[in-house]
């Protein structure tokens, strides 16, 4: 932590980082990556300001409450066309491709590939042709392989798989690195951040130490694919557990579900207290669900081993067979 942001070692480390990142992710070579301190919802602002590049009109998707987010933040820029919504089905299935009314016109098509409170994943990427494609791939970056390719830009905050809160990355191609909307402070600038190497001010230096070492772990376990084998384990897991109880319920449909984020709840939410203190006494923490959504949430991400989940299943069991 004392080390100079401008020494040799701190270089290391950092080239490291990104060297790592991009093996682990096949970035291609027209392809920037940026470490931010700003969280993902710094992005919501600089995306605008960066990408716009004096059009007035952007699309985007509402697939749930961090997508809605960043859609209230896009519109102090710009027009925003929601070109899908899933809202009326309260979040609980993802809008169908060719139900989006996309705007040949538009800067760019934002959308956030994992809803970390709604428990919604993408498990495919939209095909927006000319109009670059904009990503919060914040609760399942690292958790799965992805083709760089199809995004203009991605971002992703730190504090699920990459490492402590402090950091965000951002990939991003390099034709899209334009200078930003005049009055953009020079923080949020993109193109400034990818010419000064993530370095126009201090960068978070034990963030990007403590992710490096978590991109090495990843490569140790065998990379991004044996990652998504290890997330589809968990997360069949749990999932085939709550499918086959009356007591907990997943509202979302099958297909779209997050490997992440599982929310459920319990058929008698007067329980719900009961559970989350059984659960802490169990040593099965962290099980609330967000404020806004109520009921429990299992965040089980690359980090939770197997049997984190076996345990938190045994747990279920026979909380229903006590309560049930
Ligand atoms: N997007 C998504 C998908 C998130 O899950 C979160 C935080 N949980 C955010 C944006 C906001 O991130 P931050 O608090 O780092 O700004």
């Amino acid at each position: 932590m004392e080390l100079s942001h401008r020494g040799p070692e701190f270089g290391g480390i950092l080239h490291d980082a990104e060297h790592d990142l991009r093996d682990l992710l096949r970035v291609p070579d027209n392809y920037r990556v940026i470490f931010c301190q700003e969280g993902a919802s710094g992005h919501w602002n600089m995306i605008p300001l960066n990408l716009l590049q004096g059009k007035n009109n952007a699309d985007y998707v509402e697939t749930g409450y961090w997508s809605y987010r960043a859609i209230e933040e896009g519109r102090r820029y710009c027009n925003v066309n929601i070109a899908a919504s899933n809202r009326i089905d309260n979040f609980c299935a993802l809008p169908e491709f060719s139900d989006w009314q996309l705007n040949p016109q538009a800067a760019y098509v934002h959308y956030c590939s994992n809803e970390t409170i709604d428990g919604l994943e993408f498990n495919w990427v939209p095909d927006t042709g000319n109009v670059p494609l904009v990503v919060d791939m914040s609760s399942h970056f690292l958790s799965r392989t992805i083709e760089i390719s199809r995004f203009g830009l991605i971002y992703a905050g730190a504090q699920k798989n990459i490492g402590p809160a402090g950091l965000s990355i951002v990939i991003v191609r390099d034709d899209l690195l334009k200078p930003p909307a005049p009055g953009t402070p020079f923080l949020m600038d993109y193109q400034g951040q990818a010419h000064a190497h993530s370095m126009l001010n201090t960068p978070p230096t034990f963030t990007i130490w403590v992710a490096g070492l978590v991109f090495k772990w990843i490569k140790r376990q065998g990379g991004l694919s044996a990652m998504e084998a290890h997330n589809v384990r968990k997360s069949d897991l749990l999932y085939g557990y709550l499918d086959q109880s009356s007591f907990y319920r997943n509202r979302v449909k099958p297909g779209d579900r997050s490997r992440m984020n599982v929310p459920f709840h319990l058929k008698e939410p007067s329980l719900d207290e009961v559970f989350l203190k059984d659960a802490d006494a169990h040593g099965l923490t962290q099980l609330r669900g967000h404020r806004v959504a109520g009921g429990m949430r299992a965040s089980i991400y690359n980090a939770m081993p197997c049997e984190g989940v076996d345990a938190l299943v045994a747990f279920m069991k026979d909380f229903e067979r006590r309560h049930g």
